[in-house]
């Protein structure tokens, strides 16, 4: 038989049995205190149990593997070697913390216990030890109330009930008259844990354990247990966790910031998190522990302080700081804790920031020779471009405001950007609200991670309590939702759904707008204007020179572009949206939709007359109106796009969706064409079906009507003409919906191919063309060699295809796709993500046989896929030629395609900077932020 698998690993006195790189078995935080341990960092020594037994626990009925208790007392005799202290031992107690850790770290899991090993018995031993019997009740009431609230579950489960054992200190603090915990006495406390433990046997009829071992073994299977917690869960299934990865348990034997004012607590990250700027940043407070400085209790001081208060630690940390970037080479997160005059690093991971922070940290670190270009473009998701994409208050109206005197708060700037919403007070407010549509405000006093689908629903969150890196903060920033922390001035009052701030009263449903870059909070709604990224490039009101965001998006950009294979087109059936998407660096139109330009002026009235027609004669006066507005239309797009490709489509949606339903309308049109009310209303019911998006449709129009698909490619093509005469190159490709065997394409392509030849003797211009077809229906992929013979391009239109390839209808799925996600039958909505499996393979299918017949046949993507980064990696993969998506997502997709091919491709240098892009990518799912 083998032998046992290692279940628990050492690290202390320098030397660490694992390392970053065993993340997965250590999860996170043990990976990372191990690494800490062995580059010469001063961590207290501890021992890590890996996920394994998690995945174990949760596959025998929550039991442990045989070998596990073992393994664990003797990394837990190495510990107290190390620290000269013995676990249980009533004169020289050792203090461990249970500390939960997955690989990427999780709301949800179970809080850290600190100070575990105290009872009544070596409670006597610490005081002896450390002659301060105040700091030593302090760390025993903090620990009876810690494993009563988390392990024992005393815990309230409602966010605004109270904790009992808050309830008690209060109480306590009420009879002595004082304040603050600070004027609790040693005695105080002595009492408090006894009234802890009766509270205990209250409400669990359990004595609290006294037995150290039982009190460690409680924790460990607490944390366990938090993993299949209702939190964890919903947390894994917003951020793809899946369930299979487990969670750590660290125990760690423990350090004390609350011994007095030369001991403290704090969290840093080595920049600044939300603007990005190389600045150490930080918050600590002195004679704390733990939570103190995040639970928002007491107000932590900044780090620069600490350089005043105690330059030789806050020098320390700043070595670290270097040395942590330089070895993990990124912006680093840390928490550590000085116990009188000495410093202990006690957590190190990468630190979470804004997307503002992400991008402008890979392009300083690239300048610093940290790390490579490549390295900057896997760092960056290309989601996290929407962060600078997003609207900022317009500064003039903001300035009225204030001086009007609708200023009401100011906070701490934790999640930039602007947002103006409606005020609700929980998160299930948020979530009900913002399915509505409704843009909220979620303002809490403080948020915890039960919020976390409300935050994700508000527009911005406003809290009351809590630091820069208070809950509301990091996942804030984390989602990129705009916040506005720690503003204490804010009094709400949850029962009634009112706070009161600066004197006025705003109800649930009140306008506020939050200022995430100053942390300004307003009264009513300040409008907002785009930010500099689109002043640059969109409106033009802002010079490059001054704006520092936009040139950290523009070097990505060009970073991006010098990696990607795929082109970028864009969707886009006006010239200004052409204009829009050309400056966010799209090379063609992949879709230009003609039957919205239908719905322009003056457009709808000869469409709707050929839709009625009843002869070919009075079909083809209706279109002789159209003709000059569509050329128009078409002409103003050639100009723009300047030369570059131009795939314009033909009518493709069914023709109910351009008449009027309701009778009023019906009895305009009719008087407007000059025909009965009656025969209008026979004509419209007429055209009723039962599966319209399987119905009288695409090219299935133009085949009965082909007089339609004439005057759209005359269109099209007296358009490309007269532009071309007047100097601007032209490249129009005329794309034919809804193809399924090539007898349809040949048709159509007949029609649109004469039609050029007419149109360029005429006009006596010639340019260059091509006709192609989608390929969106599943006869279509399986015949596309047939079709390619006709086809010179082919367009993936997935909308059409996921419809097709999996039967489900994309206007009638709402009702069970949600359902189907959550029992993973579909791991994403297969309208979002494309479904490599299966519609994948359709798409494979169809380029392979599309090259067969035709090589150099053009191949691209216009669904709404074409502009999801995971859609966009599995064109690279087929090596698709363009990607085509909306204009504001192009620069998404500049990213994503360079992200696809320094991840897929083969490098085409061997050496350092393959190697590095490799590292890199392994460790992307762990990188949600
Ligand atoms: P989280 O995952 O929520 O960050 P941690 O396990 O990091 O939880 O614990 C929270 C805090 O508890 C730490 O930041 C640290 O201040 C304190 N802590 C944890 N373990 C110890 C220890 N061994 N000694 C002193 N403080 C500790
Ligand atoms: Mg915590
Ligand atoms: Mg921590």
């Amino acid at each position: 038989m083998a032998k046992n698998p290692k279940y628990v690993y050492f690290f202390g006195s320098g030397k660490a049995e694992g390392k970053a790189e065993m993340k997965n078995l250590l999860g996170g935080k043990g990976a990372n205190l191990a690494e800490m341990t062995n580059i010469g960092l001063p961590v207290p020594a501890g021992f890590t149990i890996s996920t394994d037994v998690c995945t174990y626990y949760y596959g025998h009925g929550q039991t442990y593997p045989r070998s596990l208790k073992k393994e664990v007392e003797a990394a837990l005799a190495k510990v107290e070697k190390a620290m000269g202290a013995k676990f249980g031992d009533p004169s020289n107690p050792l203090l461990v913390s249970v500390r939960s850790g997955a690989r990427a770290s999780m709301p949800g899991m179970m809080d850290t216990i600190l100070n575990l090993g105290l009872n009544n018995k070596t409670v006597e031993g610490l005081i002896k030890k450390t002659k301060n019997e105040r700091f030593v009740y302090d760390s025993y009431r903090r620990f009876v109330q810690m494993y009563g609230d988390v392990v024992l579950g005393l815990k309230p489960v409602h966010k605004d009930d109270i904790d009992p054992f808050e309830a008690i200190i209060e109480q306590k603090k009420k009879e002595r008259g004082v304040h603050l915990d600070t004027d609790l006495t040693a005695d105080d406390l002595k009492d408090l844990v006894g009234r802890f433990k009766t509270a205990v046997k209250e409400r669990t009829g359990r004595d609290f354990p006294e037995n150290p071992m039982d009190q460690m073994w409680g924790a460990v299977s607490s944390v366990f247990g938090s993993w299949m917690n209702e939190r964890a869960i919903a947390y894994r299934r917003l951020y793809d966790i899946p369930e299979a990865w487990g969670t750590a348990v660290n125990i760690q034997s423990m350090v004390f910031g609350n011994m007095g004012e030369d001991s403290g607590t704090g969290v840093a990250f080595t920049r600044d998190a939300a603007t990005g700027e190389n600045v150490f940043y930080g918050e600590y407070l002195m004679n704390a522990q733990g939570e103190d400085v995040v639970a928002g209790t007491r107000t932590p001081l900044p780090i620069s302080q600490l350089a005043k208060q105690d330059p030789k630690i806050y020098g320390q940390l700043d070595k670290i700081r270097k040395n942590l970037e330089k070895h993990y080479r990124d912006m680093m997160d840390v928490e550590f804790t000085i116990q009188q005059g000495t410093l202990y690093m006690l957590q190190c991971r990468v630190g979470k920031r804004t997307s503002f922070a992400e991008i402008k940290i890979a392009v300083d670190m690239v300048k610093e020779k940290l790390i490579t270009d490549r390295e900057a473009l896997l760092r960056v998701q290309p989601d996290q471009l929407n962060q600078l994409l997003r609207p900022i208050f317009d500064l003039k109206e903001k300035e009225l405001a204030v001086k009007g005197g609708r200023l009401l708060a100011k906070g701490l700037n934790a999640g930039p950007g602007a947002a103006a919403g409606r005020v609700v007070f929980n998160a299930h407010d948020a979530e009900e609200w913002g399915k509505r549509g409704e843009k909220v405000i979620l303002t809490r006093i403080e948020t915890s991670p039960e919020d976390i689908k409300g935050m994700n629903a508000a527009e911005g969150i406003l809290t009351a309590r809590g630091g820069m890196t208070s809950h509301a903060a990091l996942v804030a920033r984390q989602m990129g939702r705009v916040c506005v922390a720690g503003c204490s001035t804010l009094d709400i009052d949850y029962s009634t759904h009112v706070m009161k701030v600066a004197g006025q009263v705003i109800k649930e449903g009140d306008w506020i707008s939050i200022d995430g870059t100053t942390g300004e909070v307003i009264n009513g709604k300040v409008n907002t204007k785009p930010s500099e990224v689109l002043q640059v490039l969109i409106d033009k009101t802002m010079d490059p020179k001054d704006a520092p965001v936009f040139q950290t998006f523009d070097q990505i950009m060009k970073w991006a572009d010098k990696y990607r294979r795929l082109k970028i087109r864009t969707n886009a059936d006006q010239p200004d949206q052409s204009a829009n998407a050309v400056a966010f660096g799209a090379q063609g139109i992949g879709l230009c939709r003609t039957e919205h330009m239908f719905f322009g002026e003056g457009k709808i009235g000869p469409m709707r007359e050929m839709i009625l027609a009843d002869t070919v004669e009075e079909r083809k006066a209706a279109l002789a109106k159209l003709l000059p507005l569509q050329r128009k239309d078409f002409a103003g797009i050639f100009e723009v796009m300047n030369g570059r490709p131009v795939t314009i489509r033909t009518i493709d949606p069914p023709l109910h969706e351009f008449v009027p339903h309701e009778e009023k309308a019906q009895r305009e049109l009719a008087a407007q064409i000059g025909i009965s009310y009656e025969k209008v209303k026979q004509r419209v019911e007429s055209l009723h079906e039962f599966n319209p998006m399987l119905g009288f449709r695409g090219c299935r129009l133009g085949i009965v009507y082909p007089e339609s698909t004439e005057m759209q490619s005359r269109a099209v093509f007296e358009a490309a003409a007269e532009v071309k005469k007047r100097g601007i190159p032209v490249e129009p490709e005329v794309m034919i919906p809804l193809v399924g065997n090539v007898k349809e394409l040949q048709h159509q392509a007949k029609i649109v191919r004469e039609t050029a030849e007419a149109v360029m003797k005429e006009q006596k211009v010639k340019f260059p063309y091509l006709v192609g077809t989608m390929i969106e229906i599943p006869r279509g992929a399986v015949t596309a060699d047939e079709i390619a013979c006709v086809a010179e391009f082919f367009s993936f239109g997935t909308n059409d295809l996921t419809q097709t390839t999996l039967g489900i209808s994309r206007d009638d799925s709402a009702r069970f796709i949600a359902p189907y996600v959550d029992r993973e039958i579909y791991s994403k909505d297969p309208f979002e993500v494309l479904d490599r499996t299966g519609v994948g393979a359709m798409m494979k299918i169809a380029v392979e046989k599309g090259r067969s017949s035709r090589p150099d046949i053009k191949l691209g993507i216009c669904g709404e896929h074409g502009g999801e980064p995971s859609s966009i990696e599995f064109c690279h993969l087929l090596g698709l030629n363009y990607v085509s998506c909306s204009p504001f997502r192009v620069p998404i997709a500049r990213l994503a395609a360079a992200r696809a091919a320094l991840l897929n491709d083969k490098p085409v240098t061997q050496g350092s900077s393959a190697g590095k892009a490799k590292k890199a990518s392994g460790r992307k799912p762990a990188r949600k932020r």
